[in-house]
């Protein structure tokens, strides 16, 4: 990969990050605003399904931070773009579509149906 497209990629994942990290922030605000006025058991209920649905997608966001973070890293140690399992560099078109991806498509396919076989 040379240095335009590296930095592509870097300022791609550095938008990524922000736009999450304001997101995250967002939901952590709504879920501060006291709610625990319900008087209607129903009310309480649909609440609380709400909240474990906004956990999930919070620690769902968390996960995706951190693997940014982590592909800002591998571009800082010039490691970015190279399948973690084979070691060969990962298509540009892929990591377009998926700027996170530590493997190459060849060995993500063999994993999951690794995993599909293996009922993981
Ligand atoms: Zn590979």
């Amino acid at each position: 990969m040379d240095d335009k497209e590296l930095e592509f990629f870097k300022n791609l994942l550095n938008e990524r990050l922000k736009d999450l990290i304001s997101h995250a922030d967002e939901t952590v605000n709504e879920m501060t605003i006291p709610k625990d006025n319900f008087a209607d058991p129903t009310d309480r209920a649909s609440h609380e399904a709400e909240r474990s649905f906004e956990l999930r997608i919070r620690d769902r966001e968390h996960k995706l931070i951190k693997k940014v973070k982590e592909a800002l890293t591998r571009i800082e140690n010039n490691t970015y773009g190279i399948c973690e399992s084979c070691g060969d560099d990962i298509s540009i078109a892929r990591l377009k579509a998926r700027p996170v991806t530590t493997q190459c498509i060849e060995c993500k396919t063999r994993d999951e149906v690794m995993e599909k076989a293996l009922g993981i």
